[in-house]
């Protein structure tokens, strides 16, 4: 894999979205009567009064007629749907190199498994920093690709690693072989951060997905453990996490 920034792909074009489908029909979405024609865009319908909105459902690409309950959820799933990141360090030869190997896998199996490998190199390297980049842009790809709990746990991936601090973690080069020292107990506050647009994707998918913080907090407790013992992380998760979530003062 090429880590060449002009070699990496654009995320909508390596996982293009369906094209639209025009599936609206001459039903009013509330009452189901028939309408006089077609609407092209928000009406209010002549039988029951309530209003009509036209919306493209992100989640089957599909273009129709909805009340205002419906135009309500799409529009957060919108919210949710809207990229982070333009570009992923994977690419077409990429994508069939691994669908070489691995026949059954999809063109989204073949960008994670790519995405994967890469974080399996920097994680045997405790590089935290791009560890953590990876995993924001596999994050970015199940979103992508609408599997919104997946990214969701990504996403805390991401808040927990910058609440340890990229440059909490040091190495050095010995010889031509990567050096790894552990982490210093002391960790140090000053290095941790908090990246707002994480944490507020993080926060829109709970809402979406109907997840309290607090309880999303307890779920993510066992993978957090875990990847802090791969990643030698100096911060539990339970320190961690109240820090990740703390209201901005201001
Ligand atoms: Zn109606």
């Amino acid at each position: 894999m090429n880590e060449d920034n002009s070699h990496w792909a654009d995320l909508t074009d390596l996982l293009p979205d369906p094209p639209v489908k025009d599936e609206r029909t001459q039903t009013c979405p509330s009452c189901k009567d028939v309408l006089p024609k077609v609407p092209g865009a928000k009406t209010k319908c002549p039988h029951c009064g309530e209003f009509i909105y036209v919306r493209t459902d992100p989640d089957s690409s599909s273009r129709r007629l909805v009340n205002e309950t419906e135009a309500m959820r799409l529009e957060k799933l919108w919210t949710i749907r809207r990229p982070l990141i333009q570009s992923l360090p994977v690419n077409e030869s990429d994508i069939q190199q691994i669908r070489l190997q691995h026949p059954e896998a999809s063109r989204v199996d073949a960008v994670k498994l790519a995405l994967c490998s890469l974080a399996q190199v920097y994680s045997e390297r405790h590089m935290w920093g791009l560890f953590r980049n990876t995993y924001f842009e596999l994050a970015e790809v199940e979103r992508r690709t609408r599997s919104y709990d997946s990214a969701l746990w990504y996403y805390f991936d991401v808040n927990y690693l910058d609440q340890n601090g990229a440059d909490n973690a040091t190495e050095f080069i010995s010889n031509g072989a990567v050096q790894w020292i552990p982490a210093d107990p002391e960790w140090n506050n000053n290095l941790a951060f908090r990246a707002p647009a994480v944490i507020e994707i993080t926060l829109d998918l709970l809402n979406f997905l109907d997840l309290e913080i607090s309880s999303a907090i307890r779920q993510y407790e066992e993978r957090g453990e875990a990847l802090r013992g791969s990643l030698e992380l100096p911060l539990k998760w339970s320190n961690a996490s109240p820090k990740v979530f703390a209201r901005d003062e201001s």
